[in-house]
């Protein structure tokens, strides 16, 4: 089995799995950085393009242990949700971050991740990130506070690098876990990489190098707008009028036959796989392999051929093609492909296409309550997980 698992079925073994050898362990074991992370789900790639779902990933474990004695790991599950209704509802903060991205101290920057990449501690994780797509939340906390606080280097420069590698590689949990180490996220708190700290966690430890004791945190100024917008209101069941149908899916969710738009007849089917230029070589292998199961799946659910379609901007020519008055999908989230989606909506609109987007109802439940930290957040969520438990 892969490690990071790239196709539902794959990740629905990994689920198992992991029910029944590392939930009940998650609370004590997770912050243990060690080889093969077999101490942790690996689901997070997964996750991030719907391969699964979050409901079902809590509902496996809930059906398998005591809410009590997997609290942790639901929490964990439910951070996602969290930061994503967070960002949902504060586009500003994603504009920040990519405005601040694209134009970085670039020479800074390469120099630390040279030395970073060739030597010391943090080298281990660098070559990691590079070769896997993956990093244990524990190192993404120690690289970004090293890189942050250490070298006082620009966090949206040392998030950029990450998002280009991740194979999870998310809007809302990157760039908030990015903001949140630097101290911006929450003001007050911050994360600062210890040498003990290191020396208990990483199982084995093979380097100190590079990583200073007594580093103060360099917060920097905030230069995002954190104003609130409303949610959108999405249904969860999208109202499909008569007329030919066309579903277009894409990265954000890759198992909409699980969702209500599994009992859409579409006339046509797409899937967008939008790459961006900087994304290493082995995120888009990753992501290209769980397109290619998705296609697979949803060719076998509706019955049609699936199109795929490199980039959004190719849309209303495919569409054309098609003949299809009405285009389904589900709305993508703040993000890559949302800011690729919102062109070419308009340019449907425009032509007269009716445009039918929908959440999750799990999204629909959960993101409005992202408002202020996340304890508020999970004292509303967590009732209906411990419920009966
Ligand atoms: C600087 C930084 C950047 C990050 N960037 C991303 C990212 O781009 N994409 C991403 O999915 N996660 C990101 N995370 C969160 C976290 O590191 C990963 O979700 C986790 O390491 C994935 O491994 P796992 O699936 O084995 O997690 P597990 O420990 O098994 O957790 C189960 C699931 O809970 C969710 N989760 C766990 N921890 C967090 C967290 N801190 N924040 C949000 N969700 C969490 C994930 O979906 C994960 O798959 C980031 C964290 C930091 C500190």
């Amino acid at each position: 089995m892969e490690l990071f698992p790239s196709d539902r079925q794959g990740a629905l073994q990994r689920l198992e799995e992991f029910v029944q050898s590392g939930a009940a362990a998650y609370s004590r074991t997770r912050n243990f950085v060690k080889a093969g992370h077999g101490n942790v789900s690996r689901l997070s790639a997964a996750l991030r393009h719907r391969l699964l779902s979050e409901e079902e990933v809590i509902a496996a474990v809930l059906a398998a242990h005591r809410f009590s004695a997997v609290e942790k790991f639901v929490q964990e599950v439910v951070w996602r949700t969290y930061w994503k209704g967070w960002l949902e509802q504060r586009p500003g903060v994603w504009t920040d971050y990519l405005r601040q991205a694209s134009s970085p101290d670039p020479d800074a920057a390469a120099d630390v991740l040279g030395a970073a990449a060739s030597a010391g501690a943090m080298s281990r994780f660098t070559e990691e990130l590079r070769a896997t797509g993956y990093m244990h939340n524990h190192a993404r906390m120690w690289w970004a506070a090293w890189w942050c606080h250490q070298h006082g280097l620009p966090w949206a420069a040392g998030a950029r690098f990450f998002f280009d590698h991740l194979i999870d590689a998310d809007a809302a949990s990157n760039t908030l876990g990015w903001r949140w180490v630097a101290g911006l996220q929450t003001p007050g708190k911050t994360y600062i990489t210890r040498r003990d700290n290191l020396q208990k966690y990483w199982e084995g430890v093979e380097s100190l190098e590079g990583i200073e004791d007594h580093v103060r945190a360099r917060i920097p100024a905030e230069t995002a707008d954190r104003s609130r917008h409303p949610l959108p209101d999405y249904p969860d069941v999208p109202p499909v009028p008569a007329g030919a149908v066309a579903l277009v899916g894409h990265a954000d969710d890759l198992s909409i036959e699980t969702t209500p738009l599994g009992t859409v007849r579409p006339g046509a089917v797409a899937l967008i796989g939008q790459h961006a230029e900087t994304d290493s070589p082995v995120k888009r292998a990753w992501r290209s392999r769980a397109m290619e199961d998705a296609a697979a799946r949803w060719t076998a659910h509706y019955g049609k051929g699936v199109s795929r379609l490199p980039r959004w901007e190719a849309l209303p020519a495919w569409l054309g093609e098609t003949g299809c008055g009405t285009v389904v999908l589900m709305a993508p989230f703040v993000g890559p492909d949302a800011d690729a989606w919102r062109p070419v909506r308009q340019t449907l609109l425009d032509k007269g296409i009716h445009v039918a987007e929908c959440r999750r109802a799990w999204d629909q439940r959960l993101f409005p309550a992202a408002r202020a930290g996340f304890f508020p957040f999970w004292h509303k969520a967590r009732p209906a997980f411990s419920a009966g438990n």
